[in-house]
């Protein structure tokens, strides 16, 4: 069996009048289904560009990205994006946000529309399909988010810094419900962020990249011994400064 995504030798630089920017060299990895991959390195190591070339918005100038064996592009997988600001509309309502995705892609289908009704009952939001995303508080918003990404049954999903844009405590929920959606229902995910203990705290392995242009410094397996492992947990666990100090060396070794 392939891995879900496998990437071989990935570069890209962007072009412009003024010259070229190196951005990734070399990057390697592979993810198999179900598994949770962090990626941290420091602001403007080509983390975002990263997500781009997988989701196939870019196209990688050297080396191939595969979904199931495939070119990203003929691979006809979903891919599901989330980013910081949450972009949901204040003129829908939370209900008809959530819709959204399936609603562009014509996919408003009874077993679809009772997925998503399932979703907004086990993520607390049934309540609040009739309000506006501003009566809702950060987290519900980034639930929100996550439910109509989800909506659309992606194969892959890719987190790009999604809880930065919260303040630290409401980060720290909010990253517990993320974790919990995710791995109810079984999805394979990239978190990109630049903080640490978020990646440890929810990864099954951490990369960990060098400044631009961006190339694996190293790769942390991580594992707790947790009988219910949950971001929260994690981060009280022993272990956890032991995985915090190896990669924080590895990040200003080379600074
Ligand atoms: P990160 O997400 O890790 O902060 P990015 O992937 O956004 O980094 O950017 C990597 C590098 O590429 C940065 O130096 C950035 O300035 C540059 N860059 C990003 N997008 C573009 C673009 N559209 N055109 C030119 N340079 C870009
Ligand atoms: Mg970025």
């Amino acid at each position: 069996m392939n891995p879900l995504l496998t990437l071989e030798h990935v570069g890209f630089a962007y072009h412009q009048a003024e010259g070229e920017t190196p951005a990734l060299s070399d990057i390697s990895f592979t993810l198999e289904a179900g598994h949770f991959l962090a990626i941290v390195g420091p602001s403007g190591c080509g983390k975002s560009t990263l997500l781009s070339l997988i989701s196939g918005l870019l196209l990688p100038e050297e080396g191939r990205i595969l979904l199931h064996g495939l070119p990203v592009r003929e691979a006809r997988a979903n891919i599901g994006y989330m980013l910081q600001r949450d972009h949901l509309f204040e003129w829908r309502t939370v209900y008809t946000n959530v819709l959204l995705g399936l609603e562009i892609q014509h996919q408003k289908t009874p077993e679809k529309l009772q997925k998503v009704d399932h979703m907004l009952d086990s993520y607390g939001l049934s309540g609040f399909r009739n309000a506006r995303p501003s009566q809702l508080s950060g987290g519900m918003r980034q639930r929100a988010a996550l439910i109509r990404t989800l909506a659309l049954e992606p194969d892959l999903l890719l987190l790009d810094e999604p809880f930065s844009a919260l303040d630290y405590q409401t980060r720290l929920t909010v990253c517990d419900d993320i974790y919990e959606i995710i791995k109810k229902e079984e999805k394979t995910a990239v978190l990109v962020t630049h903080d640490l203990s978020e990646a440890i705290s929810m990864a099954d392995e951490v990369l960990v990249l060098s400044a631009r242009p961006g190339c694996i410094r190293k790769r942390v397996p991580v594992k707790f011994d947790l009988a219910n492992r949950t971001p929260m947990r994690s981060r009280s666990a022993p272990e956890f400064k032991d995985y915090f100090n190896t990669i924080w060396k590895e990040l200003n070794d080379h600074a």
